[in-house]
């Protein structure tokens, strides 16, 4: 289609929502951690912050217009809480630096803000603690400061903020607040600050600005959308507004803004499709400014220039402003692919050709503004990706994924294979990943240690892991996974269809960093992965040693995925690859055998309108990789937190025999929530909050048991740590399991 004829169509513009913050080489993570451990002082952070910063705007001046404030030290919703003076008060410390610090990672004073999963990201924000009592004041200061880096390299520059509507509602009531306050409830406040705000970029020199609302792709209530409405209006009066969502459709929230008055908005054109059809039917005015984001900023592969070009094409036949751009910020992708493309190291040609991580995406984001840029379609999947066995395979399994015996049967047979005290103790998987064992790993990894020698270290490891918890006298033991440097990465080195980046990290919170693997075609298990490691660790002692896998969903949670089917079918494949685990790890001997599946939250849609159809596929991808086992074999499953709310029922619907989840902290209030979702088998809520270093006392975690037993009764419990143990430190898990131990027979006891 030629998209000028009969348009009067202005050029087209480019840009993108964001971009990733932490150093083409991490540079920034290492000097916030040399800054942190005291090795260097604020001046030499904030060098290094600069030269971040630069880079930063290096890479995004290939574009018509920067985005600009999307620098941040450790957290953007953070930043955004200093912008707005919204600091908790214990917080506050001498400088602005220690205070930011002081409410990312807490201090010896002061425990920092809680943190919580971006949207169905991998990334983690700090959630702002907000209260009636909470006095807002602007700082414009550092939205400012970026904003002139950039002008002053002559470049056009747009201010990004979060938005006063996402800030609060992804802010948490603050402690003292009354029942029933909400911090949306401070919308009318906290918009006069961003008046203040606002005011103060454009006498900086800003013309446009960006305010993020992804919250407002999630549902909103008529009454939410009403305050939206309102706020919009008001901040329209001071400044020209684009708002961007980033996370799928605004769906309803876009009539809204566009009432409002907004200058334009930021379409997710990736995910939330459905934007651009709701856009054609509403009358919008040849002047509205409209960001086509059409390059995904969530996924690594490279852009569709044919759809991408007919996508913006329609929104010029809408407005003469169009802007091509990012769907999100790109602070979801590694920064270069360049690594990548080291013939010793990197990924094969095959694979990078096809691949464009955030500066080979600002170079599709340009081409497509350019008239004369390319307009390639996507090349199809090559065959050698595709395996006929693994899709014959699916084809055939039909939709039983089913476990051979009901629960209680199963219950039954498990007990009497492998009998067990009531409150049986056990842990999750992980001991700690001492230096050495990193050590080793990393010599083995440059090829300064043989295979042979790095096995034989880490089957050292398992018999002292083994032996140490035979001594502390735990029921089911565990190998302790100190041959896996990661729990998905491990799984992915090791199936077809999965490639590891040398350096495609991204932010996960604050310094630390992920390297998630590439999964671009279909996925088979060539050979055993871990039933030489359960089979070794059970060989040395009589007391049962649970099977450790990782669960379909987290493997595609913590990966790039292919996006040319959908993820019900790709988790079927590893699901199967999975299923053939289990029946290894069965054939072996092993009687317990658990699936991780952390993630399973994290992949939930946004929108309701989502959910059921993806609860449906994620609990039948572990249902298809557990169910061949024999009903006397135990199947536990693991998921690390704590809040269940809209994934409650799919965990009943996982079908496992044991369950264990993240507690202690909640103070095991979850438990009411499994009663309410009939779960009905047996539960091990953690009584040990391994994300402390604190020991816990034998009372505190008899304490929690004994109101397990009261929720669940006497023969569903298991006592066990919230999560595994590889962060910690020996000098921690020792006194901790014995008292877990204590806990657990003292309890016992009084049955
Ligand atoms: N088995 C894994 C471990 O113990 C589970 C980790 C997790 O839940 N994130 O490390
Ligand atoms: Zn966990």
């Amino acid at each position: 289609m030629n998209t000028t004829i009969g348009v009067r169509s202005g050029a087209l513009q480019s840009t993108a929502l964001g971009y990733p913050r932490i150093g083409s080489r991490r540079e920034l993570k290492r000097a916030l951690e040399s800054h942190w451990s005291g090795r260097s002082d604020a001046a030499a952070l904030e060098a290094a912050a600069a030269a971040v910063r630069a880079e930063m705007l290096d890479d995004l001046s290939v574009l018509g217009t920067v985005p600009t404030g999307v620098f941040s030290l450790y957290d953007h919703v953070l930043d955004a809480a200093v912008a707005v003076g919204a600091l908790a008060p214990r917080h506050r410390r001498d400088t602005a630096l220690a205070s930011y610090f002081a409410a990312a990672r807490g201090d010896a004073e002061a425990a920092p803000l809680e943190m919580t999963k971006w949207f169905d990201t991998n990334y983690h924000y700090l959630v702002p603690e907000i209260g009636p009592e909470t006095v807002f004041a602007a700082d414009p200061g550092k939205a400012v400061a970026e904003f002139r880096e950039a002008r002053e390299r002559g470049l056009d520059a747009r201010p990004v903020l979060v938005g006063p509507v996402s800030f609060l509602l992804l802010a948490k009531p603050s402690e003292g607040a009354p029942e029933g306050f909400a911090p949306f409830d401070r919308l009318g406040d906290l918009v006069e600050v961003y008046v203040e705000l606002l005011t103060a970029l454009g006498r900086a020199g800003a013309g446009l600005v960006q305010l993020d609302e992804p919250a407002l792709c999630a549902d909103r209530t008529p009454e939410e959308l009403a305050a939206v409405g309102a706020a919009y209006r008001r901040l329209v009066g001071v400044a020209e507004v684009v708002v961007a969502g980033g996370y799928g459709p605004f769906g309803e929230a876009l009539p809204v803004l566009l009432d409002a008055g907004v200058e334009g908005v930021a379409l997710d054109l990736v995910r939330g499709r459905g934007d651009l059809e709701a856009l054609e039917a509403l009358n919008v005015s040849r002047e509205t400014f409209l960001i086509a984001g059409v390059v995904d900023g969530r996924n690594i592969w490279k852009a569709d220039l044919a759809r991408a070009a007919a996508d913006v094409a329609r929104l010029q036949m809408l407005s003469d402003r169009v802007a091509v751009a990012s769907s999100s910020s790109l602070l979801h992708v590694p920064v270069d692919l360049a690594p990548e493309l080291d013939a010793a190291h990197g990924l094969p040609e095959v694979l990078t050709s096809r691949l464009a991580f955030a500066r080979q995406k600002l170079a599709e984001i340009a081409a497509l503004a350019d008239p004369q840029g390319p307009r390639d379609a996507r090349p199809a999947t090559p065959d050698a990706w595709r395996d006929a066995a693994v899709r014959e395979r699916l084809a055939a399994l039909g939709e039983d994924a089913d476990r051979r015996a009901p629960y209680p049967e199963r219950r039954g047979a498990q007990a009497e294979r492998v009998p067990l005290p009531p409150l049986p103790t056990t842990t999750i998987g992980s001991f700690p990943q001492t230096a050495e064992l990193r050590k080793a790993r990393a010599a083995h990894r440059q090829g300064l240690m043989i295979d042979a020698d790095y096995h034989a270290r880490m089957r050292a490891e398992v018999a002292e892991v083994v032996a140490a918890q035979e001594a502390l006298g735990i029921d089911v033991l565990v190998h302790g996974e100190p041959e896996r440097n990661d729990m998905v990465q491990y799984f992915a080195e090791q199936l077809t269809g999965f490639a590891t980046t040398a350096a495609g990290w991204v932010q996960s919170y604050g310094s630390r960093c992920v390297r998630p693997p590439v999964l671009f075609g279909d996925v088979a298990r060539t050979a055993p992965i871990t039933v030489d490691w359960t089979s070794y660790a059970q060989s040395l002692t009589d007391k049962p040693v649970k099977g450790m896998l990782t669960g379909p969903v987290t493997i595609l949670a913590w990966s790039f995925v292919r996006d040319d089917q959908p993820l019900a079918d790709t988790a079927d494949q590893v699901a199967l690859a999975l299923r053939d685990e289990v029946a290894d790890l069965e054939a072996a001997g092993t009687a317990i055998i658990q699936v991780d599946e952390p993630a399973l939250r994290e992949l939930l849609p946004v929108r309701a309108a989502g959910r059921a159809a993806y609860r449906a596929w994620a609990t039948r991808s572990f249902r298809l990789a557990t169910s061949g086992a024999r009903p006397d074999t135990a199947i536990h499953t693991h998921l690390c937190y704590s809040e269940f709310g809209e994934v409650i029922d799919a965990i009943a619907a996982l079908d496992a025999d044991v369950t264990s989840i993240e507690a202690s902290r909640s103070k095991m209030e979850v438990l009411a929530d499994l009663d309410r979702a009939r779960y009905r088998s047996a539960v091990g809520p953690g009584v040990w909050d391994i994300h402390s270093p604190r020991v816990p006392a034998t009372d505190e975690m008899a304490a929690a048991l004994r109101l397990a037993v009261a929720a669940l009764g006497p023969d569903r419990v298991w006592a066990n740590p919230d999560c595994g143990l590889k962060t910690r430190r020996y000098e921690e898990v020792r006194p901790s399991l014995v008292n877990l131990v204590e806990a657990a027979r003292t309890v016992r006891a009084e049955l």
